[in-house]
Parts: C-alpha cells; sequence; structure tokens
C-alpha cells in the first residue's frame, strides 16, 4: 500500500513527462492562434452541479463519481468532466456581459470510479475546449477544427472525425418515442443494464458497450431521421463549413455521446490503433446547459480529448519516446575552490538560461566525467586550482572530442551560437 499508487492513477515523470510537457505546450499555442484563453477550474465541486448537467441517468453519475461529503456536511465530488464546472464559472462572473463568444480551454485531471484498462484510468487528464455565446454551426465548426488541428499538428494517422446530430429538445421527444416502441420489442435480448436505462432514458441504451445489445441496436431507428428543418439546416451548414475547411469527417448516426447536456451536433474522434478505448475526443453542442444550471439561455460548443489516449495513439504510431538529456554544459572541480567557483561559475550560468550542472554529490573527478556523460551534457570542464586562478579552463566538447581554451568570462558566448 505504502509504496503503490492507488489503482488506475499513474505517476508521470521522465521520458513521459518530456512528451506531456511538448503535448501540452503544443494545445496552448494552438489555442492562443485561435484566440482561445485558459481556465482553471476547482478539482471539486458540488455534487449536485453534475447531477444537473451531466445528468443523472448516465454512467458517470450513476456509478462513476467520486462523492463524498466534506467536514461541513456539503455533498461534493472530484469532477468527472470539466464542462460543467467551466459552465458555472461562466455563470458565476457574469461572462456572458463580455462580447461573446466566450472562448475558453482547459488541461484538467479528471476522476471517474471505472474499471481500469489501458487506456481507461480511474485519475486521468482532459484537454477541453468550451465555445459559448452563439447558436450558429459557425462555432460548432470552430470547435471541431481546433481538435482536428491539435491531431493533425502530431502527425496522427489512422484518426476519423465521426459526426451526428442529436436534434433539439422537439426531435429528441420525437426521437425518444420511436426508440422507445423498438427497444420495447426487443427488451428481453438486452443487457440487465440496458432494460433500466430503457426504463429511465431510453437514448442511453445506444451508448451499450455490450456485445449483445450492439447487435439489437444495428436496426435501431435513427435519431438524424426525426430531425426537424431547423436542426436539419444547422447540420448540414456544419457540413458544408468543415468541407470548405478542409476537414474531413463521416457521419455516423449511431454517436449519442455519454452525457445528457448535449444538444444537435455531438462528434467524436476515433482511432483503432488503441485497441477497445478507440475515442480519443469527443464533443458536441449544449444549447440547453447554461440554463439548467441557472444561468442565461446560450448556446455553446466544446470537446473533451483524453490526453492519455492521445498518448497513446502517439506511442502506437511512433513507439515509445526516449528520454532527452537536456544539459549544456558540466562544470566539475578539483578541491574546495575549484567547487567554490563551480557553483559560482553553474548559478551564473543558470540565470543567463543556460543549462548547467555541477558536482554537489562529492564525486571524484572520473565519477564527475561519467556523471557528465550520463545526463548528455553538451560541454564539460573541471576546474582545479590552477584553472581558478587563471580564470579559464578546457571545455570539452562532448560529441567530438575538441577541446577549446576558454576564459571564464567568455564561457556564455560559447552558447549564443550553440544555444537552440
Ligand atoms: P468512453 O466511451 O471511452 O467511456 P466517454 O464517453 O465516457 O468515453 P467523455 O466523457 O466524452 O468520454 O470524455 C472525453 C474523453 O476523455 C474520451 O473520449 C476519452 O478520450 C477520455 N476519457 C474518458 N474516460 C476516461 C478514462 N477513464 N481514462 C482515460 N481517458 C478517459
Ligand atoms: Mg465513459
Amino acid at each position: 500500500m505504502l509504496t503503490q499508487a492507488p489503482k488506475g492513477t499513474k505517476d508521470i515523470y521522465g521520458a513521459e513527462m518530456q512528451l506531456w510537457q511538448q503535448m501540452e505546450a503544443t494545445m496552448r499555442r494552438l489555442c492562443k492562434n485561435f484566440g482561445i484563453e485558459e481556465i482553471r477550474t476547482p478539482i471539486f465541486e458540488h455534487t449536485e452541479l453534475f447531477l444537473r448537467s451531466v445528468g443523472d441517468t448516465t454512467d458517470i453519475v450513476q456509478k462513476e463519481m467520486y462523492t463524498f461529503e466534506d467536514k461541513g456536511n456539503r455533498s461534493i465530488t472530484l469532477r468527472p468532466e470539466s464542462t460543467a464546472g467551466v459552465a458555472r464559472a461562466y455563470i458565476e462572473h457574469g461572462m456572458h456581459n463580455n462580447a461573446q463568444p466566450t472562448k475558453l480551454f482547459y488541461i484538467a485531471p479528471t476522476f471517474r470510479y471505472e474499471n481500469t484498462q489501458a487506456g481507461r484510468q480511474r485519475q486521468f487528464h482532459q484537454f477541453g475546449v468550451e465555445l459559448f455565446g452563439s447558436y450558429a454551426p459557425a462555432l460548432d465548426a470552430e470547435a471541431i477544427s481546433v481538435a482536428y488541428e491539435l491531431i493533425r499538428s502530431f502527425g496522427l494517422k489512422n484518426i476519423t472525425l465521426k459526426l451526428n446530430s442529436l436534434g433539439g429538445p422537439q426531435c429528441r421527444a420525437k426521437y425518444n418515442q420511436t426508440l422507445r416502441s423498438f427497444i420495447g420489442d426487443h427488451l428481453q435480448e438486452l443487457c440487465p443494464e440496458c432494460r433500466a436505462r430503457f426504463e429511465k432514458n431510453p437514448l442511453r441504451v445506444l451508448d451499450c458497450k455490450e456485445e449483445k445489445c450492439q447487435r439489437v441496436l444495428q436496426n435501431a431507428p435513427l435519431v438524424l431521421d426525426c430531425l426537424d428543418e431547423e436542426c436539419r439546416g444547422h447540420f448540414e451548414t456544419l457540413q458544408q463549413l468543415l468541407t470548405e475547411m478542409g476537414i474531413p469527417f463521416e457521419i455516423d448516426p449511431k454517436i449519442v455521446r455519454g452525457l445528457d447536456y448535449y444538444t444537435r451536433t455531438v462528434f467524436e474522434f476515433v482511432t483503432d490503433t488503441i485497441g477497445a478505448q478507440g475515442t480519443v475526443c469527443g464533443g458536441g453542442r449544449y444549447d440547453k446547459l447554461m440554463e439548467e444550471c441557472g444561468g442565461p439561455a446560450t448556446g455553446a460548443v466544446g470537446f473533451g480529448l483524453g490526453m492519455e489516449r492521445l498518448m497513446l495513439t502517439l506511442e502506437a504510431q511512433n513507439g515509445k519516446a526516449a528520454y532527452a538529456p537536456t544539459r549544456q554544459i558540466y562544470i566539475g572541480s578539483i578541491g574546495q575552490d575549484g567547487l567554490r567557483k563551480a557553483m559560482a561559475l553553474t548559478y551564473q550560468l543558470r540565470r543567463q538560461g543556460i543549462v548547467a550542472e555541477c558536482d554537489t554529490v562529492g564525486r571524484s573527478v572520473k565519477a564527475q566525467m561519467k556523471y557528465a556523460n550520463k545526463i548528455g551534457a553538451r560541454y564539460s570542464m573541471i576546474l582545479g586550482d590552477t584553472e581558478v586562478a587563471e580564470a579559464a579552463a578546457d571545455v570539452k566538447n562532448m560529441e567530438d572530442g575538441t577541446v577549446t581554451h576558454v576564459s571564464f568570462e567568455q564561457l556564455t558566448a560559447l552558447f549564443t551560437h550553440t544555444q537552440s
């Protein structure tokens, strides 16, 4: 227990951490280009928020939430997704009073009590984007283009954008009726859980992962056939926009998403390279959520991207990333004077943005050089009494073995043309 992280959680370090940092840097850079600003909301919220927004018949709320009572007897839940918290913040801070749209992104640890397997953890991370303040299909296209561009910029192949529309409340009511009568005829062939779902919310049945249920559902009526004219127009315009933007997609009338707040557009980016947990990114429009949470009616669209699944896809395609050493110079030392100077020089170089390292362990000179090699230092030098007295030392290029005599004053210049 003491030496093992809780089930479904993971430490991130070393080579993997470097990849995370690259991934996050790309996300931040991209969002900047799209005019999307970062928001950080609390890791926990009032449980009520998720019951209202995610929906109390969804798997997330029924089975997956980390809910507890705090010492003040409030019911608190670790966020199982971030849209609800961001929407709450939008209302709380009156962001609807700003010029619209409001465009926000987050990179957030997220918690779900799930059966753990590859690509399914109990603490995982989502990168997500939420765009508020418009009902126009252009906002849907903009959200999708962020996710697409992110996936494209990582050079990921074998990822397909699947698109569907769930219609508005009226279309949904009509569809629920059609679906209920279809499922009612096949109730005995479905898993017990689906039979319960059927009672409360037939749409949730479509989301079941059991094979026998999926077989029955192959012939289920499609929500696309129940769209009214306005919703169909919205969906068609979105498709035209994506086509014009050069973003390829497939219509998949089976996509319904596992959260209740979606209206009209829903989409997923799916890959077949990481096994069963193939949905890397999921999102859609949620025009009713704000009102549901007590805010003003606000058109909104967003997505959440599973960062671990993105990482798995990257690894499936490119192999595991190797650790890339980052040190530029190692300043070794002999004796107390050498060490004093080495520490001072290292500190000075670091302040100038050069990644320098020195001996803080008390190693022998030989061991210091071995260490310099290990950390991938591009240059190394050793300071003894002579070097300190001369204020200069031999600097060895660790790649080609060449040696240059450099004065301490000139050390920085060594990096101005070699710094990358
Ligand atoms: P799934 O159908 O795989 O359970 P979901 O519909 O529950 O996914 P969303 O709530 O839409 O997923 O979350 C968005 C994304 O977050 C998913 O597409 C996936 O990449 C990622 N994700 C969801 N749950 C987990 C988890 N337990 N571990 C790792 N990533 C996850
Ligand atoms: Mg899930």
